[in-house]
């Protein structure tokens, strides 16, 4: 997520050049950087997803299915889904999501939840690691209102992010459940899986969402993290972006925001190809920006999906995009180690942008300085200092490591070896001490080392 808390100067904001300077600022020079070995391959077992959506904004209501077939790479006696509407902020703006007729292999199954967030389905027995489970259930969302946030609903317009039962497995240690945030900012963490998806949306309007649409109303996506999706009146502009292989690029502007779908497009590509260049080819055949209403100058990512506001094009669109690298790739756990995405997202922009020296000049307040590598439970009580702390904090960190240059090769080789997997911060550190002897000692003043 981005929300901007800075005027980033001239580069960023003034718009035009961009193109120009990244292809300045291009491919990194050979001899600096070894190349990376190919990225890692999906989990083969990653779970699959069927799920339908019936939206209906009249009724402030969406309903689905949702099939999913599941295998734990470690022993476990049930499956936890993550509820994520029912977290504070959401369910403070009137949404929610329940569950009905849960079932584990075509069988009634007994279901808990132990907070608002988090649905546990007994198994009733111990699954092996590698074993094959499908659950299914009935699902139900109550929409908000239009808020600032990844589920909102104005007129016939409907952000869905977060929106559905999602599994939150992480290959190697178990489900994870850390706590909502009441701040804006993610908190999920969850498997790379494939979805397969048949969306269902009121006469007169279209949907964007994550993967691409291969019959109408039919979407499915290969290979990502999470599903959005993006409904309303939309005019759509495409194009290609090499980065380095054709990336249709789908620009929808939601009919409540007024903006210019040539312009995101042309900041879109520029941005994708620039940071395919920096940090490894863009996995995925398309990329999609819904512009819509509520959103003003920030942006939430999903993976090949991003939601931003009709204010957001030089704010955001980078930024945005370069969590397809950091947080759809390279996945992180969103509420413990919230500057593996943020700090990291912000830095590709900087670098695309040639605003890196600028973000990392901004002043850290008191609350923030040293805390880089806090979680969520404690920015969200800090949430003035949230983006000073994480989002340009973690830019003056790794500008403190005095190579640019070889801090991209870092990130470009840590991206390859935790592609499609949850990266936890000492692969980073890792891969930047590798780059930069010292690095460690630099990160761990700005509390970046556990
Ligand atoms: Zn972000």
């Amino acid at each position: 997520v981005v929300v901007v808390a800075l005027a980033l100067g001239s580069c960023s904001s003034s718009g035009g050049t961009g193109e120009a300077r990244t292809r300045q600022t291009g491919a990194l020079p050979a001899r600096t950087c070894p190349r990376p070995p190919d990225y890692a391959e999906p989990n083969a077992s990653r779970p699959r997803y069927s799920l339908s959506l019936t939206v209906d904004p009249d009724a402030g209501r969406v309903e689905g299915h949702l099939r999913v077939t599941f295998a734990p790479d470690r022993p476990t006696d049930r499956l936890v889904f993550r509820l994520w509407p029912n977290g504070p902020l959401h369910a403070g703006a009137g949404a929610h999501l329940g569950v009905a007729a849960v079932k584990l292999d075509g069988a009634p199954a007994r279901t808990e939840m132990p907070d608002p967030t988090t649905l546990r389905v007994a198994v009733g027995r111990r699954l092996r690691a590698g074993e094959h489970v499908t659950a299914a259930m009935r699902w139900f969302l109550e929409l908000p209102g239009p808020v600032l946030d990844r589920i909102s609903s104005s007129g016939a317009a409907v952000r869905l992010g977060s929106f559905f039962p999602v599994l939150a497995w992480v290959e190697g240690r178990g489900w994870v459940l850390d706590p909502p945030t009441t701040a804006l900012g993610e908190t999920s963490t969850t498997p790379t899986a494939d979805f397969d998806v048949r969306i269902d949306v009121p006469r007169g309007t279209t949907a964007l969402a994550t993967g691409e649409e291969v019959a109408s109303g039919r979407w499915r996506a290969t290979a990502v993290r999470d599903f959005a999706v993006a409904v309303g009146v939309f005019d759509k502009t495409s194009g290609i972006a090499h980065a380095p292989d054709p990336v249709r690029v789908t620009i929808g502007v939601e009919e409540q925001a007024a903006a210019s779908g040539t312009a995101f497009l042309r900041k879109t590509v520029t941005a994708l190809e620039a940071l395919a260049e920096r940090y490894g080819p863009y996995p995925w055949p398309t990329f999609s920006l819904a512009v819509m209403d509520s959103l003003g100058r920030a942006g939430i990512e999903y993976p090949t999906l991003v939601f931003q506001g009709e204010d957001s094009l030089h704010w955001a669109t980078t930024h945005e995009v370069a969590h397809s690298w950091f947080y759809a790739l390279v996945g992180n756990n969103q509420a413990r180690d919230p500057w593996l995405d943020e700090t990291l997202a912000t830095w590709g922009q900087g670098r695309s942008e040639r605003a890196v020296a600028e973000v990392a000049e901004v002043a850290v307040p008191a609350d923030a300085a040293g805390r880089l590598g806090r979680a969520m439970g404690y920015w969200e009580d800090h949430e003035d200092s949230y983006f000073e702390g994480v989002y340009a904090q973690g830019v003056r960190a790794l500008h403190a490591l005095g190579a640019p240059a070889k801090v991209d090769c870092a990130l470009r080789h840590y991206v390859a070896r935790n592609a499609y997997g949850v990266a936890v911060p000492s692969d980073l550190i890792d891969a930047l001490a590798h780059a930069v002897p010292h690095a460690r000692r630099v990160l761990a003043r700005f509390g970046a080392v556990p």
